[in-house]
């Protein structure tokens, strides 16, 4: 890996960033009549701890990672976005993503005046780190890694991406948003072998909590610090954080529900295979799986017409004819294969 000081942006690193009068007071405060907030309807009239340092001191035992080796945002799209604005200098660096993946790595970059170069995985929705290594030169800034992958469902190989971590000089994001639904390893516990692994998880999947914005991001104790630097102050807003935390006192109801829809992956999947429309199922890891259709259009349109709104990816690279469907309550489930069966 280069040094972080070639690879972090010049006025990132020269940055004054904002200080809270609350970061600069380390004694117990009495008296708060430093944040012009209004002291009347507590607990909401106070802002947030910046970094949310009880969520990372849970998650630190939940992730056995450490607390300062944690970044927490307004979902992963956050960090997503502070990594472009961290490493890549606009109109001047690239970064490279397999295809296909997750759309926001694009829209972050197209937002960042960033260039976005394609690797296209093989039939099997495979990478390889060589044809990545390939595709990079000296203003490849950052590799986007997503495994298990979205829209394909399948897990990138740990060797290939062991490969990359090893042989890529810059930083190298995997994100892992659905990790949970995947019987294979995280690489959380690779992060003290590479400092240029950035690990992304979040709590919109398995954790079932989309509607609260929570993203996480696991990296060296010195990449986390550039991401504290240039963050907004109060990402995290305080309802977000005690939600998170009421919900990390029931981790145990998230592997209860992680089971519930990895059965019924398997049941849904089983069921759609056998349908009339049905050309191919792919194998997942995810609590999604992409299945193609005789007329993805039609199919997708037919069932929006029924109430049930699926992913139309047949336009994206490698998943012509695909719909994405989500795994969903057993009912919901059950409707989705009993509509199509009706489908003329
Ligand atoms: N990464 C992947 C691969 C995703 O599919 C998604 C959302 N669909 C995200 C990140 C965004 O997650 P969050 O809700 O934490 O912003």
């Amino acid at each position: 890996m280069k040094d972080l000081n070639d690879l972090v942006r010049a006025n990132i690193q020269a940055l004054k960033p904002y200080s809270s009068a609350r970061d600069e007071c380390k004694l117990q405060a009495v008296a708060f009549l430093d944040a012009n907030e209004n002291p009347y309807n507590a607990p909401c009239n106070r802002y947030p701890d910046p970094l949310q340092w009880a969520l990372k001191g849970r998650l630190s035992a939940l992730k056995g990672v450490d607390a300062g080796c944690i970044f927490l945002g307004n979902g992963s799209d956050e960090a997503i976005d502070l990594v472009f604005r961290i490493f890549c200098e606009p109109k001047a660096d690239n970064v490279v993503a397999i295809e296909p993946t997750y759309g926001m790595y694009e829209v972050c970059a197209a937002v960042n005046e960033v260039e976005y170069r394609r690797v296209r995985l093989d039939d099997g929705f495979q990478f390889r780190a060589a044809d990545i290594l390939r595709a990079s030169d000296g203003h490849t800034k950052v590799v986007f890694l997503c495994s298990p992958n979205n829209p394909t469902g399948n897990c990138l190989s740990p060797a290939e991406m062991e490969e990359l971590l090893e042989k890529f000089d810059g930083m190298v994001v995997l994100d892992e948003a659905y990790a949970d639904f995947s019987p294979s390893a995280s690489f959380l516990p690779r992060l003290s072998r590479y400092p240029n692994l950035v690990v992304l998880q979040t709590f919109s999947k398995a954790w079932g909590c989309a509607g609260i914005r929570l993203g996480m991001a696991f990296a060296s104790p010195s990449v986390i610090a550039y991401f504290n630097k240039i963050k907004y102050p109060y990402n995290v807003n305080s309802l977000t954080q005690e939600k998170a935390l009421a919900m990390l006192e029931h981790a145990g109801q998230v592997d209860e529900w992680v089971g519930i829809l990895i059965a019924e992956r398997k049941r849904v999947m089983e069921r759609f295979s056998g349908l009339p429309c049905c050309v191919k199922v792919y194998p997942t890891d995810a609590n999604f799986f992409l299945a193609k259709v005789q007329d993805a259009g039609r199919t997708y349109d037919y069932l929006a017409a029924h109430g049930v709104i699926v992913r139309n990816r047949s336009k994206v690279a490698l998943c012509g004819g695909c719909l994405r469907i989500t795994v969903g309550t057993p009912a919901e489930n059950d409707l989705l294969i009993n509509v199509l069966k009706e489908m003329a």
